[in-house]
């Protein structure tokens, strides 16, 4: 899939007010910081569609984006600094959990995971209560260009480890990613295309 068409649409905090429009949804999140933005601007090929970190804005809302006339791409708040982090329902503001627990249209969400830390606690937590509320989800692994191709490989099967051992009883679908190099862009847009036409 080519991405010919991609339009600001609304943001919000009230998943009431998400588009009436019944395209299926593809959600985003992931860490603050993860590359979430610059994920979402190296699909589109916008430089600024998504704001990357360091500009203050809509970082904090549900943002839908129409692509192509026929989907939305969901781009959702950044999660938590905090090395401790509390149960997922106090992490996140309700308005959230209200999105993955009432928004029929939302066909995956894509959890971004950055390939060169260690597995943490909040996104682990966070893939816990995907499984848990049945929100179908995928794994995106960042900034692949970062560690060498060995490391990528080693660092995705110590996550496999890591979610096998937190009872997971298989690997999720996952991706990897560098929006500097351009890397997994095709294939995460066949992949939506494929449900797409499913
Ligand atoms: P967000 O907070 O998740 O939206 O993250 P951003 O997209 O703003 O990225 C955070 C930082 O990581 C920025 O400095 C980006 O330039 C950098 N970054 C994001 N993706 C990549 C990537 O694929 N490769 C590299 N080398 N840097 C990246």
């Amino acid at each position: 899939m080519k991405i010919n068409t991609a339009e600001f649409i609304i943001s919000n905090s009230d998943v009431s007010k998400c588009p009436l429009e019944r395209l299926p949804e593809y959600a985003f999140i992931g860490r603050s910081n993860v590359g979430k933005s610059s994920l979402i601007n190296m699909l589109t090929n916008h430089k600024n569609l998504a704001k990357t970190s360091g500009k203050p804005g809509k970082t904090q809302l549900i943002n839908h984006f129409k692509i192509n006339s026929n989907w939305f791409l969901v781009d959702l708040p950044g999660y938590g600094y905090a090395r401790v982090s509390k149960k997922t329902k106090e992490v996140f503001q309700e308005f959230i959990t209200d999105y993955f627990e009432q928004r029929e249209q939302l066909v995956c969400a894509f959890v971004l995971i950055d390939i060169r830390l260690e597995a943490q606690k909040i996104d682990l937590e966070f893939i816990e209560y995907l499984g848990e509320t049945e929100v179908p989800f995928c794994i995106i692994f960042t900034k692949a260009d970062k560690i060498s191709k060995g490391k990528v490989a080693a660092h995705i099967a110590a996550y496999r480890k890591e979610l096998l051992a937190n009872n997971w009883e298989e690997m999720p679908q996952h991706f990897v990613t560098s929006s500097t190099e351009g890397t997994g862009k095709e294939e995460l847009l066949e992949f939506i295309d494929g449900v797409n036409q499913d």
